[in-house]
């Protein structure tokens, strides 16, 4: 993958697939299954190491490999590979490193369906998980054994908005000659760049922020070559890509990115400095207050605090199913990252089937609230949360 050239904001619009004939500005959908091959010679090199050209939309295509080439630029990564979903990108980075008796060592706070593949799933290949709760990093080490293949986390965490200190973790990873893999979703590339502190794999669910506006899936693993060689190929076998019209959604997407993260995070820290005065609010989690226990680190590695607020509110579940119902026009979803503002109060409804023991080693309390903060006019967001809290 070709080094960075320019500023983040001109190789997210200037980095684009090879022009066609039609010589068109904007990169056009290539709707097509699989690539014609000249002659027997041309199909023969084709399949070997040395002709790298798009054969079957299941192994490449130029959209997907147009988002791959963005994001590696955007994360400083070597290379990449697109994937239909955000967990087919975790799922199929786990899958293609590890082998059964290999062993991964966890933050509790992870994405929920990452949390079911490590204790329903990958056992069942015999490949087990230790966890660490987000703030006992000092007990990290003690959890890697021999088998240990790969360190995870994700950085702020979901919904508690956690801060993982990466350069401690990486450090750590380098020490015990591990993986370090990243899940930067909640940041993206525009705040942090976890390949900076010792990642060796940075994994996103591109259907938040990358999108931004609610309409397609789509994940993405971009990191180390080596690695990466490994992932295409199982993908490349295995199934998991990335249509060709969601990775061209997503590559215009990027475009906007940088505007599009100033903008949430501009209105998320209004967000969380209204709710830190609220008289019904008992404590406000945001990366960037000073209140904010890793406040420190999230300086440190990230360049804003993301659109993500979390607050405990007064009265615990029965006040939290309240607001919600209060709530007039920001959204119920199970979607975050989006142009539309989303509540979301995880003990009664996300994470009502967990006994509250649980939850709370997932740092989920009966009174936590999370808002992912939109595009809309802040002033909007906070009178339709103001009113819903009162
Ligand atoms: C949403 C999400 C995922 C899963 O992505 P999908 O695109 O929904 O499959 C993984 N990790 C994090 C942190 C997420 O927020």
């Amino acid at each position: 993958m070709s080094e960075s050239k320019y500023h983040f904001e001109t190789e997210a619009i200037r980095t684009q697939a090879e022009r066609s004939s039609f010589l068109e500005h904007s990169s056009p959908i290539y709707v097509t299954s699989s690539y014609v091959f000249e002659d027997a010679e041309d199909m023969r090199a084709s399949f070997t190491e040395e002709k790298q050209r798009n054969i079957y939309s299941r192994f490449s295509n130029p959209n997907c490999t147009e988002f791959v080439e963005k994001v590696c630029k955007m994360e400083g990564a070597e290379s990449g590979f697109a994937f239909a979903t955000g967990m087919a990108a975790v799922f199929s980075t786990f899958a293609a490193l590890l082998s059964s008796g290999d062993h991964i060592v966890s933050a509790r706070s992870v994405f929920g369906s990452t949390h079911t593949l490590f204790t329903k799933y990958f056992p069942k290949w015999n490949i087990n998980t230790s966890y660490f709760k987000v703030n006992e990093l000092d007990k990290v080490e003690s959890l890697i054994k021999p088998e240990t293949k790969i360190l995870y986390v994700e950085s702020p965490t979901n919904p508690g908005v956690e801060v993982l200190d990466l350069d401690f973790l990486g450090k750590l990873a380098a020490k015990h000659n591990i993986l370090f893999v990243v899940d930067n979703c909640f940041a993206t590339p525009y705040i942090q760049n976890p390949i900076k502190f010792g990642a060796h794999l940075v994994i996103h669910s591109a259907t938040k922020l990358m999108d931004g506006q609610g309409r397609v899936l789509g994940g993405i693993t971009v990191g180390r070559a080596d690695l990466i060689r490994e992932i295409y190929l199982f993908s490349r076998n295995s199934g998991p890509a990335l249509s060709p019209f969601n990775a061209w959604v997503l590559s215009k997407s990027l475009e906007t990115l940088a505007v599009r993260v100033e903008k949430h995070c501009e209105n998320a820290t209004r967000l969380a400095e209204y709710l830190e005065g609220h008289s019904n609010v008992l404590s406000v989690k945001y990366p960037f207050l000073k209140s904010h226990p890793k406040y420190e680190v999230a300086k440190k590695q990230m360049k804003l605090g993301g659109n993500i607020v979390a607050f405990e509110i007064k009265g615990g579940l029965e006040k939290g199913r309240d607001f919600l119902n209060k709530i007039l026009f920001c959204t119920l979803s199970a979607n975050l990252g989006d142009t539309r503002t989303i509540v979301t109060h995880p003990a009664s409804t996300t994470h009502s089937s967990l006994s509250e023991e649980d939850r709370l080693e997932a740092g989920i309390t009966s009174g936590l609230i999370r808002v992912s903060v939109g595009l809309e006019a802040v002033e909007d967001v906070i009178e339709d949360i103001s009113q819903a809290l009162s």
